[in-house]
């Protein structure tokens, strides 16, 4: 099943080990890297939910990393570092970083922040998704406006509805779906997103027949298609 994917790039073996138990303890999936290097060769082919970068690694200042790692992914990224001076924090946080951690850090703390980070960069997709002119997504109110009407949707069918509008056009498999919109996914509960984009389908469909705004990619899963 597809989890949330976080890159640790650390190369001091013992926290590594330590970051790497602990989250994947709380559910994410990680892939570690001691050097910048292997993570940039990572990224060309995968695409993580976040990423953690030590500062100072062997191979590299880790605020130097930061910007190639941003022409390479919008994944939101969290400086770990041993450096405790103002200076550092500043320009880490100027350089676009979206928090930092501290070294030696509890790792409750680390769970802390690493889940706030993910839940605003979720809030934010969310919110620049609700200036759409075809959708207006109010997830204060759990509501959705569909061409200025308003959507009667089941729970899930809001949450698919969310998570598509969350990022038009990318493709969501039905195990991403599952894990984003129901509160115990199960992998046998896949082929029941199909009967929920159906009713969702027929539900857009009433308020407008001639678009079919979600998109069937067959053998892979869903996305939303700005309608032109
Ligand atoms: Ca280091």
């Amino acid at each position: 099943m597809d989890s949330i994917r976080i890159f640790i790039v650390e190369d001091e073996p013992s926290i590594a080990q330590t970051v790497q138990f602990t989250l994947e303890a709380e559910g994410f999936a990680t892939q570690h890297f001691s050097t910048g290097a292997g993570c940039l060769a990572a990224l060309e082919a995968a695409a993580p939910s976040l990423i953690l970068l030590d500062v100072g690694l062997a191979d590299g200042n880790g605020f130097e990393l930061f910007g190639r790692i941003r022409r390479l992914t919008e994944a939101p990224v969290i400086y770990l570092t041993a450096r405790d001076a103002e200076i550092d924090r500043v320009v880490g946080l100027e350089m676009g970083a979206d928090d930092y951690i501290v070294k030696p850090f509890s790792l409750r703390e680390l769970v802390a922040r690493v889940r706030a980070v993910l839940r605003r960069v979720d809030t934010g997709a969310a919110a620049s998704a609700g200036t759409n002119e075809v959708f207006q997504l109010d997830t204060v109110r759990r509501r959705i406006h569909y061409h200025a009407q308003l959507l009667d949707l089941t729970l899930h069918e809001y949450r698919l509805l969310e998570t598509l509008l969350s990022h038009p056009e990318r493709v969501f498999t039905r195990s991403q779906l599952l894990q984003r919109g129901w509160d115990n996914p199960d992998h046998r509960l896949e082929r029941t997103i199909d009967s929920h984009i159906k009713s969702l389908r027929s539900k857009l469909h009433d308020i407008k027949p001639d678009a079919d705004p979600i998109c069937t990619h067959r053998g892979v899963g869903y996305s939303l298609m700005p309608e032109s």
